[in-house]
């Protein structure tokens, strides 16, 4: 029996990874991170609970990268702090993991990535695998082929179907279909239900071209830092317009530099400038790239916007192009940036036509169900709607609705006899959270602690012994507040509460001491802001000595 189970990717867009299974052996596709949707409570992104997931799976043969996108590799440091099984992954993938862990678990981690050369199967246990190369926003993107025991999976996330890799891929399929039918396709749904056209790479490059023409003053453009095709395009622009590129953020800096050394950036010719001329460059020569597209904290777009950047003040005359779609959540965050950009005086461009997506659209997603032609059809990479809106198009293509599967991350596929069937479970892969102070893990109960105070502050009893051990106190009870309204009535019902917790104390110092009555006493607060307010804040009881 072949096993299959999603363990992220499935109802989110984010934390991909799907789990292969047959007679002991587990292959893993991918070991992402989901960005939280919103950036609260301290959390810079949440993965799979590895420990756990590695006491299920206990023999890893490898795990296979598809492309380096952090929603691909972005756990791999929080795996190999818990073990290091075989990772495969294309050349620019494989310097980017070796990147994303430096970053994470410090340089002198060692990480071993085996490279991967298309067209060059590979055999671990009893799968078999072959890279195919697609198109995407990154180099070195890939679907994969993969055969277990005469089960034949094409495995395509995030691609295109419009791009210079295409005729390749089809030829591929072709290939592969005439040694026999393609039993199961799993497929990119991210733009399942988007019916807007997607314009292409060529368009983007002909509407930057006509901004870089009219623009009088400095041009700033912020795009993903993985974006090389764009980069390239800028760089072309460049050239032309006779402008000088600098590069903002050592995350981008380090992609455009993995890029030179791949041989996937274009020549510039002398165009990237150090930072150094940036002062003496004309404004009307100087085009400034950096991150912030998604207006992540501390990214340079947000220091622009607050006019906190080292290098670059907004002013008048000021052209900033944001080249990249805007991720789901973050929208609100965006306009903030570009509210406060545009009271700079710059004057933004944010539209559809700077930039397109890396995933493919509605009729791209047809033609490959078209192609391939799968007998079982399981869409990933997309929130629920995503993946219905990507189940209904396959049904119309012509694959059996009862063929084809919405799991659940954590449920099963298993096939045997030719013939797929489902299974839930109620055992879901467990997640953390990476904590955007430490990069350590944490788990919900803190970010619960943190919810609480964030919503309705904090309350700190702090008691001070007569001496070490004792159950009476030195000084009468006093608290502290964080996050709570100061008004009158709030500063009447604390002083009171403070009288309740030294009548308590008194009341039950023979035989208890401080540190057994805590508990009590965080009810003891809950219950009496509770009843004048119908809510409760966090509270905290400090017992400090006295000398
Ligand atoms: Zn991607
Ligand atoms: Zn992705």
């Amino acid at each position: 029996m072949i096993k299959l189970t999603p363990i992220g990717g499935i109802g989110e867009i984010g934390m991909n990874m799907f789990a292969f299974e047959y007679g002991g052996h587990v292959m893993f596709i991918d070991c992402g991170v989901l960005f939280p949707p919103f950036q609260y409570l301290g959390v810079e992104a949440i993965v799979t609970d590895y420990e756990t997931l590695l006491d299920k799976y206990k023999k890893i043969d490898a795990i296979f990268i598809t492309h380096g996108h952090e929603d691909h590799i972005g756990g791999l440091p929080y795996l190999f702090q818990q073990d290091k099984p075989k990772v495969y992954a294309t050349p620019y993938a494989a310097e980017v993991i070796k990147l994303r862990v430096n970053n994470v678990l410090g340089s002198k981690f060692k990480t071993d990535v085996t490279e991967v050369k298309y067209e060059t199967p590979i055999k671990e246990g009893p799968f078999n695998i072959e890279y195919i190369q697609v198109d995407h926003s990154i180099p070195d993107a890939s679907a994969l082929f993969i055969t277990i025991k005469g089960l034949r999976i094409l495995y395509v996330t995030d691609f295109r179907f419009s791009g210079k890799n295409k005729s390749a891929f089809l030829s591929k399929i072709q290939e592969i279909k005439r040694k026999g039918e393609i039993d199961l396709l799993l497929s990119d749904s991210t733009n399942a239900d988007n019916v807007d056209e997607s314009i292409s790479e060529q368009a983007v490059l002909e509407n930057l071209d006509k901004y870089f023409s009219k623009a009088k003053g400095r041009i700033v453009t912020t795009l993903f830092s993985s974006n090389i095709s764009r980069v390239n395009q800028l760089i072309v622009l460049c050239k032309k317009h006779g402008k000088s590129l600098f590069v903002a953020g050592t995350n981008l800096k380090a992609h455009i530099a993995i890029a030179k050394r791949l041989g996937y950036l274009e020549n510039d010719k002398g165009c990237i400038k150090p930072d150094s001329e940036l002062a003496h460059t004309a404004k009307s020569k100087t085009v400034f790239l950096c991150t912030g597209s998604q207006a992540e904290r501390n990214s340079s777009i947000m220091k622009l916007s607050n006019g906190i950047h080292p290098q670059l003040k907004i002013e008048n005359g000021d052209l900033i192009i944001f080249s990249s779609s805007r991720i789901p959540g973050n929208e609100k965050l965006i306009m903030e940036a570009i509210n406060k950009l545009a009271e700079r005086g710059a004057q933004i461009i944010y539209s559809d036509d700077v930039h397109c997506s890396g995933h493919a659209n509605i009729d791209e997603l047809r033609a490959l169900i078209q192609e391939v032609k799968p007998r079982y059809f399981l869409p990933i990479h997309g929130e629920y709607l995503h993946l219905k809106s990507h189940v209904d198009i396959a049904v119309s293509e012509g694959v059996p609705r009862e063929n084809c599967f919405i799991p659940k991350n954590g449920d099963h596929l298993t096939y045997e006899g030719k013939t797929f069937s489902y299974a839930t479970t109620v055992e879901k892969p467990g997640r953390l959270y990476v904590d955007s102070m430490t990069r350590e893990l944490i788990d919900s109960s803190i970010l619960k602690e943190r919810a609480i105070c964030a919503e309705r502050g904090l309350f700190s009893v702090v008691l001070v012994p007569s001496s070490k051990n004792s159950g009476k106190l030195f000084v009468r009870p006093r608290i502290f507040t964080k996050g709570v309204s100061q008004s009158l009535s709030m500063k009447g019902l604390i002083s009171g509460i403070e009288k309740k917790i030294g009548e308590f104390i008194r009341q039950n110092n023979k035989h208890r001491k401080l540190n057994d009555m805590k508990d009590d006493i965080k009810q003891l607060v809950k219950r009496e802001v509770r009843r004048r307010y119908d809510d409760k804040p966090d509270v905290a009881v400090l017992i400090v000595d006295s000398d």
